[in-house]
This record gives C-alpha cells, sequence and structure tokens, in this order.
C-alpha cells in the first residue's frame, strides 16, 4: 500500500525532471516583489502566442519553439530585463510570398529606468525604457509587462517585409501553363480507344 504512494510521488518527480520548462511564460513579473532579489525565467514557447507576431507569421511553413531565458537584476543601482532568445520564425517573403525565415537568436538586454534623471547613469547604446511608461497595468503591484517587453524586441527584430536574398526565379511559377493533352486525360484516352475499335 505504501509502494502505491512512493510510485507515484517518483512518477511525479520523473515528469518534473523530463518538462522543467513546461510553466508558461509570465504575461508579468512583480516588481514589487522582485526588484531588490532578482527574477529568472526560462522556458519555450510558441511564436504564435505572442499575438501581434502571430499575425505575420507564415501558415505555409512549422513554426518551433522558442527558447528564452529572461533574467531581471539590478546593476549599480539601475534596474535591468536581459532576455537571450534562440530560436527563428517563419514569415511571408513579400517578394514571391513563400516562406522566408527569419533567425531571432541574440541577446538582449534593456535597462529600466524609474525617471528620466536616471538617463545619465547609462551609456549611450545601451537600451532604456522608463518604467511609468510601461508599468500601465492598474494593480497595487508594481507589474513588468515581461511578454510584451520580449515581444517588442522580436517585433523591432523583424522585418516589415522580410525577402529572399534571391527568389526571383519562382515568379516563373506565377506564370500561365499551357494546357498538355497528355496520356493522362481520360477524354484523350477514351479518344484514341475509339480510333481503333
Ligand atoms: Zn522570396
Amino acid at each position: 500500500m505504501s509502494s502505491t504512494q512512493n510510485n507515484q510521488s517518483s512518477a511525479l518527480q520523473a515528469e518534473k525532471t523530463l518538462t522543467p520548462t513546461s510553466t508558461s511564460m509570465p504575461e508579468h513579473i512583480s516588481l514589487n516583489k522582485w526588484e531588490d532579489s532578482g527574477f529568472e525565467w526560462v522556458g519555450e514557447i510558441a511564436p504564435g502566442s505572442f499575438e501581434r507576431l502571430a499575425t505575420s507569421l507564415t501558415t505555409e511553413h512549422a513554426q518551433s519553439d522558442l527558447l528564452i531565458k529572461a533574467n531581471l537584476y539590478r546593476r549599480n543601482n539601475v534596474l535591468h530585463l536581459a532576455f537571450t532568445l534562440t530560436g527563428e520564425v517563419w514569415l511571408t517573403c513579400q517578394r514571391c510570398l513563400q516562406p522566408i525565415v527569419i533567425d531571432l537568436t541574440d541577446d538582449y538586454d534593456i535597462v529600466l529606468l524609474d525617471n528620466e534623471s536616471q538617463i545619465r547613469l547609462v551609456n549611450e547604446e545601451q537600451d532604456y525604457l522608463l518604467l511609468d511608461e510601461i508599468i500601465t497595468e492598474q494593480s497595487p503591484e508594481r507589474l513588468l509587462p515581461l511578454k510584451k517587453l520580449v515581444e517588442d524586441e522580436i517585433l523591432l527584430k523583424t522585418p516589415m517585409a522580410p525577402k529572399h536574398d534571391d527568389c526571383e526565379m519562382t515568379v516563373e511559377q506565377f506564370g500561365e501553363i499551357p494546357e498538355e493533352e497528355g496520356t493522362e486525360n481520360p477524354f484523350a484516352a477514351l479518344a484514341s480507344l475509339k480510333g481503333k475499335l
């Protein structure tokens, strides 16, 4: 009887270790809770679960999950949201309308400033956002919209009108294909049969 319980708990543990990334990406991170201790999230997410990105994804090619490692941390008293993205998305080539792959793999790091007076704390190349402008949720907690910020960066990296480097040849496919009366044509086959009889 106790063995059943043991089996159940070990099965649960096995499931846990097999799918460490099963929790879905949090929409928000509570800054009240995490801005001092830091916050990390690692997981996989389907490109289609980003609503704005989803509208430009092609349906002509399978999409693979994106691997995301996000890290909220404080350095020199400045809050950062950093994330590493690994993966690609399939969009539609605006020239030949065939699927085109866009690699999103990159490291991203955004400084999150309390107000404009902190701008002097960051160097010129550093991306920054003002927390007042990105925390829009009406909530007693200060909620950082993690998923939205990640999607913003993906959209910035995604070309508005993606085109293959070289896809002129495929335009020929859209020309008129002359109809041929091949042997597969059942009427032609019937006609020739008739002639023989
Ligand atoms: Zn193309």
